[in-house]
């Protein structure tokens, strides 16, 4: 088979941008006509996975405050047994999960390391967003319980219900409420290698972490003897160097440096020092942590990611760490297996429409069981030259489509 990857690792201590300028040539075309070498990208879509593999996608990498460049975190693990899981869908991260033109039926189940906004302020898109793009059951959510109910996931998502109690009535009356509803799985955030879900094949666990306060929690996912850790917004712990210890790859939190925050945050010294050495993780200590438990491939995120801030995140790493590593941006996509390792950047489309699944989409509630949202005073206003202006079209669209 031809070479097709952008980083192989065998294990070794090479670092991405090594392999990089090794292979980043390519191979050769043959002639002016023919096709051009594999372009080290993956393409969403077009490639099945092996039963023993599995895809892991950063579709979220970045911080509270909003970038284009990129959402806040989100991780999509795609198992080779067709199972696929979200672990956060922080700010702005649907528009990248999207672009894999994924049917919103496979994006049912959501596990969520914690409550702040940038790991699930994205899951009105998902909720709404899947809703009226085909998927036709409701959604799953994992997380933790909090040290009160009003700290726990339980409350954030009945709560998060009520807050979008017009849009989901508004929409109750055209589609079946069914794909609308969401069912928690509260799990206890003390816990300790705690089984949260166990099907099909993949267990996945939850460990305490160290955040801004007490709930968030980190997660091992395991499936076909390779152990994948998505480790939420932590300082580093006790239970991630010794339930993370052996993984084939562990995601970690590695922050800004307070210089950095100072310098492009505006954050204060003060400010600065506490939030990026007590309730987060240091570059170096993102290091010490990876060569405690020397995963097979470690990956830090939680940062923006430019030219200056990678530098000052990579020496900082490096001081203490000198293993595989990827410092996460969205639309980095890893295949792994027993044998290798793969990292290679997805090419997507920006104008992604959803795609239905093979489920049908359930019927919408039958005329007059559930009441018009539309009152008719406001229904007494409709313009009537809009209505003349449209009428060839809808007449032609009905009968095209054999509606009354
Ligand atoms: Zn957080
Ligand atoms: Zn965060």
């Amino acid at each position: 088979m031809k070479t097709r990857f952008l980083v192989v690792f065998m294990g070794g201590v090479a670092t991405t941008f090594l392999f990089l300028s090794l292979m980043g040539g390519g191979g050769t075309v043959q002639s002016p006509t023919g096709t051009a070498p594999d372009r080290y990208v993956y393409y969403p879509g077009t490639e099945e996975l092996a039963k023993d593999e599995i895809r892991l996608i950063a579709c979220g990498t970045g911080l509270p405050s909003a970038r284009r460049d990129q959402a806040a975190t989100c991780w999509l693990a795609e198992l080779g047994n067709g199972d696929k899981f979200l672990f956060d869908v922080g700010t702005g991260s649907m528009a990248n999960v999207a672009a894999l033109m994924i049917p919103y039926d496979f994006l049912d189940k959501v596990f969520l390391t914690h409550l702040h906004t940038d790991h699930w302020g994205d899951l009105a898109a998902l909720w709404a967003g899947g809703w009226t793009a085909g998927r036709t059951k409701p959604l799953r959510v994992w997380g933790p319980a909090g040290e009160t109910p009003e700290m726990g996931t339980a409350y954030a998502i009945e709560h998060f219900l009520k807050a979008y109690n017009w849009d989901a009535v508004t929409r109750n009356f055209v589609l079946s409420a069914d794909p609308g509803k969401i069912s928690v799985i509260e799990f206890d955030y003390k816990a300790i290698n705690a089984v949260v879900y166990q099907e099909n094949g993949v267990t996945i666990r939850s460990i305490p972490a160290i955040h801004a306060g007490d709930g968030p929690v980190s997660f091992i996912l395991e499936y076909a003897g390779l152990k994948v850790v998505i480790g939420g917004d932590t300082f580093p712990n006790k239970w991630f160097i010794e339930y993370a210890t052996g993984a084939d790859i562990a995601i970690h939190e590695t922050f800004l440096t307070p210089s950095d925050l100072v310098k492009f945050y505006g954050q204060s010294p003060g400010q600065a020092i506490a939030v990026g050495t007590q309730i987060h993780t240091s570059p170096p200590a993102f290091g010490k942590v990876m060569s405690t438990i020397k995963p097979r491939h470690a990956i830090g995120y939680h940062f923006f990611n430019e030219q200056a801030t990678h530098d000052h995140i990579l020496q900082g790493v490096r001081s203490t760490y000198s293993g595989p590593l990827s410092l996460a941006v969205d639309d980095m996509v890893w295949n792994i297996t027993k044998d290798r390792i793969v990292e290679r950047m997805i090419v997507s489309p920006d104008q992604a429409w959803g795609v239905n699944g093979p489920n049908k989409p359930p019927a919408p509630p039958a005329p007059g069981s559930v009441p018009n949202p539309i009152s008719d005073f406001i229904k007494a206003g409709r313009w009537q030259p809009a209505e003349e202006a449209q009428a060839a079209m809808v007449d032609k669209f009905k009968k095209d489509n054999n509606l009354n």
